[in-house]
């Protein structure tokens, strides 16, 4: 049929747009590199904010006592407590609990947020069983894991710059959101301090290495992305020379909001900017994490509806409505292994009451999906390469350059001299939720790590670390109240 074919020739268009080859790719890992470079060098350097975390020190095992945490993420907050034993009980007991974030308080006032955290953490400490024995004489410290671009002044304060993943909190942003949740915990009546504020990639980051002293990068795909990793403080220009003693800081690159011509844009992620709460922001983002690739997907497919009635005469309704197929359902349709795309034609038909689609019809709609998953996937895998190229382990530096660069450090404690041709492997620690259920993501992804690195690959481990965000927080807290 001619709509058919129709629909075809836009599929084929699409995936032109979105193709990235090799060279393609490889520019973009050149642009995040330049662009990592650029952001350290001074304020508004580059569209990577590039921040510093005043992360001087990653946990490494020794940490002992009660620490809890919270983790604002995008979709889900959760809080947990953790027990340490040290170097011999490492985590000797864990609990933690999971709620949705009310959407009304993503869009509400800065206290009804803070308020809500407090009020969940309050009925989690009280739940507080055997087993959990706080510090003697010392209160209940938190790590406060918080999602979101903040100029941090100390490793406990830090300004809200800018709300991500469609949360407005407007009169949130200027504020010091470790001092609006403090204000709401002892209102509460807990004697509760918060030791950190930590980005979920600087959590990933610490609790990743308090396991493995390899992770020097952390990244998350979840509902958004970002990225956190280890970098000389001297690299770090616009800091001065304020450096920290370690001679090492961790840096949170907000990489969501990377832009680079190279990028493989279309009309489907222009017209998606347009309708999100941060036009012009998040370009990265955008392309690559579990807010927006569903719906990457339902514009491409809502403009075969429209130009070539793939489904039927009439366009669903409900498929001109933003945000109505979710990653979830995206990656359910991409797992479909069926003969007959079967899984493909129950999500048309749930979520858009579209019945009896042609198998045909079922190909091109996963197609769609894997095409936009491709390239998401890759760009991840681009990004990550850049952050290797940047700190020189992607396999392109001669040994010699990576030992007299790195000998500059002295001390980021007990990690020995991180010398790549010594240390051998580099490990990513990974977390969130598109990289730990999209398992067809997940293999472009490391596939395209691969193609890039080429022999180096074999010295880089990507490794799932689940719900490092959280730990990971509570294990900063625990290192900086011991040994600082
Ligand atoms: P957050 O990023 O909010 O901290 P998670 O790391 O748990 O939360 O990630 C949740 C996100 O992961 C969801 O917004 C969704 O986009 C994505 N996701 C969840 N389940 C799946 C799935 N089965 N397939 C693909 N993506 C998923
Ligand atoms: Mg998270």
């Amino acid at each position: 049929r001619s709509q058919r074919r129709h629909a075809r020739n836009v599929l084929q268009e699409f995936q032109e747009a979105c193709s990235t080859p090799l060279p393609r790719l490889r520019q973009v890992v050149d642009a995040m590199a330049v662009e990592m470079h650029a952001g350290l060098v001074s304020e508004g350097g580059s569209r990577l904010k590039m921040l510093p975390t005043f992360v001087d020190r990653l946990p490494h095992g020794d940490e002992k006592g009660l620490y809890y945490a919270v983790d604002l993420g995008g979709t889900n907050f959760r809080v947990l407590r953790v027990q340490l034993g040290g170097k011999q009980g490492r985590v000797i007991k864990q609990e933690y609990e999971e709620v949705a974030i009310p959407p009304e308080l993503m869009i509400g006032s800065s206290e009804e947020l803070f308020d809500f955290i407090a009020k969940e953490l309050s009925s989690f400490v009280a739940r507080e069983g055997d087993g959990f024995r706080p510090v003697a004489g010392q209160s209940r410290e938190i790590g406060f894991t918080f999602s979101f671009p903040v100029q941090q002044t100390a490793l406990n304060s830090g300004t809200l710059l800018n709300w991500t993943k469609g949360f407005k909190v407007v009169d949130a942003i200027g504020q010091d959101v470790v001092a609006a949740l403090q204000t709401c915990i002892r209102k509460r009546g807990h004697e509760m301090r918060i030791a950190a504020l930590v980005n979920d990639t600087v959590g990933t980051l610490a609790g990743g290495r308090y396991w493995n002293e390899d992770v020097m990068i952390a990244v998350i795909l979840g509902t958004g992305t970002n990225a956190a990793y280890v970098e000389r403080a001297q690299a770090i220009s616009k800091c001065g020379n304020v450096l920290p003693k370690s001679g090492q800081m961790v840096i949170n690159m907000e990489w969501g909001n990377f832009w680079s011509s190279h990028l493989p844009r279309t009309q489907a992620d222009e017209a998606l900017d347009n309708e999100t709460m941060n036009p012009g922001e998040q370009g990265f983002e955008k392309m690559i994490s579990g807010m927006y690739l569903g719906d990457v997907v339902r514009r491409v497919l809502l403009k075969m509806a429209q130009e070539a009635a793939l489904f039927g005469p009439n366009v669903p309704r409900k498929m001109l409505e933003a945000f109505s197929l979710g990653t979830p359902d995206m990656s359910k349709m991409h797992a479909d292994e069926s003969s007959d795309l079967k899984v493909v034609g129950n999500v048309l038909r749930d979520v858009y009451g579209i019945e009896n689609t042609s198998l045909a019809v079922r190909k091109i709609v996963y197609e769609v999906c894997d095409t936009v998953a491709e390239r998401g996937a890759r760009l991840a895998a681009a990004g990550i390469v850049g952050i290797l190229k940047k700190i020189g382990r992607d396999g392109t530096h001669s040994k010699w350059k990576v030992a007299s660069e790195q000998n500059h450090v002295n001390g980021w404690e007990e990690v020995g001299s991180p010398v790549a041709s010594e240390c051998g492997k580099t490990v990513v620690a990974m977390d969130g939720g598109l990289y730990e259920r999209y398992s067809k993501f997940r293999a472009y992804m490391q596939a395209a790590v691969v193609e890039l690195l080429g022999d180096a690959s074999k010295d880089v481990v990507v490794e799932l670390s689940k719900d490092g965000s959280g730990i990971g927080a509570a294990l900063l807290a625990a290192s900086v109240s011991q040994n600082g």
